[in-house]
């Protein structure tokens, strides 16, 4: 199996980019976020777990999303590989993943790191808030929050696929197709 973590703040594209490595590599793709925003509209016992920590812009914990991701893993198990969207995103997130994997006999093949400057995340995210009607990109003291939980809590998980040789850092400004290709030509050297 050929699993991908796909990293990066908020509106650096991991969404955008996953529909395109789906279509070209054919793996499975695994949004926490997508999944927390689908519970939340069907207002799943789940959903209204995650909600006061979503609407806020802070992270849902640990175990509720070790768990989702666990369960997504354990339905989706013929798979080709997975992308993983939006996870891990602490330090413990990802050594649980680690530990996972290894028990059903895998592992994460690379990390790609998006990095784009927080004034072009700030403006793609208000972007996609009036577009999406996506609520947690509307509020300007939402959107600062998650960008600090993200210097704060999640960039250290860097830290931690450097350490194992998974990291690659790859510009995600540029449109769409430049990206893509940057992209694509990291997995190629490892699918
Ligand atoms: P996203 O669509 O990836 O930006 O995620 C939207 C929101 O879902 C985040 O702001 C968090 O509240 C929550 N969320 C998504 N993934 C995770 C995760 N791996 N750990 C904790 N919270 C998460």
């Amino acid at each position: 199996m050929f699993n991908l973590v796909l990293f990066g703040p908020p509106g650096s594209g991991k969404g955008t980019q996953s529909a395109r490595i789906v279509e070209r590599y054919q793996l499975k793709h695994i949004s926490t976020g997508d999944i927390f925003r689908k519970e939340m509209d069907a207002k799943t016992a789940l959903g209204l777990k995650a909600k006061s920590y979503v609407e806020k812009g802070n992270l849902v914990p640990d175990e509720l999303v070790v768990d989702l991701v666990m369960n997504f893993l354990d339905q989706h198990g013929d798979e080709r590989g997975f992308i993983f969207d939006g996870f891990p995103r602490t330090i413990r997130q990802a050594e649980i993943l680690r530990t996972e994997l290894f028990e059903r006999g895998q592992t994460i093949k690379l990390m790609i790191d998006l990095k784009v400057p927080e004034a072009e995340l700030l403006e793609r995210m208000r972007k996609r808030g009036k577009k999406s009607g996506r609520a947690d990109d509307q509020d300007e003291d939402i959107l600062q929050n998650r960008l600090k939980i993200y210097r704060d809590s999640t960039e250290p998980v860097i830290s931690f696929y450097t350490k194992h040789h998974k990291h690659y850092e790859i510009d995600g400004v540029g449109t769409v197709d430049e990206v893509f290709n940057r992209i694509s030509s990291v997995i190629e050297q490892f699918i």
